[in-house]
């Protein structure tokens, strides 16, 4: 099986390549099509994302892709937010769920954050009124939230899990959010068995840190999901355990939900938990579940030995030591 394999920028290349040694080592049978995008590259050659990206995703249709810098306040959009919108990967789903035996938070988690991926804010809708006003348009439609919902409520029967939370701030977004959480409390009704609860954001930022067990699948846009799943890696232990996939209805991209971490960038500090878990998403996307099944329990076992702990997570062990230790149990 061919897949794309998208190297980014910052810690990318290492812990891409951790994932493909610990992905090839369970014997999931995987033909990897490198390919690179991201800062480093456009500053070499002045594009972006090269054109070789493109051909290698849509010939493959499935990329497990590592983080990529972008400039804040100015320069290029992200890659991410292109690859989503150019190939309408709707769906940003991020498995929140406790490994190991880390000191954390919380244990036991398991939460799962379907995230809207397309539009609100990050549609990229900006404009100059004057040197000093500026505005982003927020763009909520019937046909993105609708999809993203419906999915989440489908995974919530699927998986039998109990409840599933609309995150929106409908109070004050009348319009916008309002349609969100319409769309939500129809779809719900199709659901009978499920529990259906609604929360505003910024309760849902405070409930989570007080009690998140009270949560099980949670469904929002695109603006709250992308800081709620940080918070919600906090609760867990950190950035470098949690994968995130972004699916459409023809193409599927895997990554780690941290970015391109330049601080730790090129010391063999990085924790590769997380894209090995993206991988471990795209291994269930491809029916390669035993696989999946075998990395996730080595991942597991590994994160139960303080020695192997990573710096991120108050350890000594290098990325490299770590990979070593997953493909000793895989
Ligand atoms: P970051 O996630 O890169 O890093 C935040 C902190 O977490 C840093 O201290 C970093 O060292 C640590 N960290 C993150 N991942 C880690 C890992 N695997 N192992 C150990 N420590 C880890 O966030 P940031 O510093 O705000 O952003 C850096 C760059 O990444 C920015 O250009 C941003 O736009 C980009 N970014 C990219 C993606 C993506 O490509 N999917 C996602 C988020 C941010």
């Amino acid at each position: 099986m061919k897949v794309t394999m998208i190297t980014g920028d910052g810690i990318g290349e290492e812990i891409a390549q951790s994932a493909m040694d610990v992905i090839d080592a369970s014997g999931a049978d995987i033909a990897w099509d490198i390919v690179r995008a991201g800062e480093a590259v456009y500053e070499e050659t002045g594009v972006l994302i090269p054109d070789k990206v493109y051909e290698s995703l849509e010939q493959n249709k499935v990329a497990l892709k590592a983080p990529m810098t972008t400039p804040i306040g100015k320069g290029f959009r992200s890659v991410n937010v292109s690859l989503r919108k150019k190939y309408d990967l709707y769906a940003n789903i991020r498995p929140v769920q406790s490994i190991g035996a880390l000191e954390t938070l919380f244990e036991k988690l398991d939460l799962v954050l379907f995230r809207e991926n397309t539009e609100d804010l990050y549609a990229g809708i900006e404009e100059k009124i004057s040197e000093d006003e500026m505005r982003s348009i927020k763009v909520i439609t019937r046909k993105s939230s609708e999809r993203i919902i419906r999915r989440a409520f489908a995974y919530a029967k699927e998986n039998n899990r109990s409840s599933v939370t609309v995150v929106t701030k409908a109070n004050i977004m009348k319009l916008s959010d309002g349609l969100f959480l319409d769309i939500a409390r129809e779809i719900a009704a199709e659901f009978p068995t499920i529990e259906f609860k609604e929360i505003l954001v910024d309760n849902m930022a405070m409930q989570l840190v007080i009690n998140p067990y009270q949560f099980d699948v949670v469904v929002t846009e695109n603006l709250y999901g992308d800081i709620l799943s940080d918070e919600m890696a906090g609760l867990i232990g950190g950035l470098g355990l949690v994968p995130g996939a972004n699916i459409g209805d023809e193409m599927a991209i895997f990554e780690a939900v941290h970015g391109s971490a330049p601080d730790i960038a090129g010391k063999n500090l990085a924790n590769p938990t997380a894209i090995i878990l993206g991988g471990c998403m795209m291994l269930d996307y491809l029916d390669k579940t035993k696989e999946s099944n075998n990395i996730r329990h080595a991942l597991d076992v590994v994160l139960s030995s303080p020695e192997n702990f990573t710096h991120d997570l108050k350890g000594t062990a290098t990325t490299s030591q770590f990979t070593r230790a997953v493909i000793e149990q895989v």
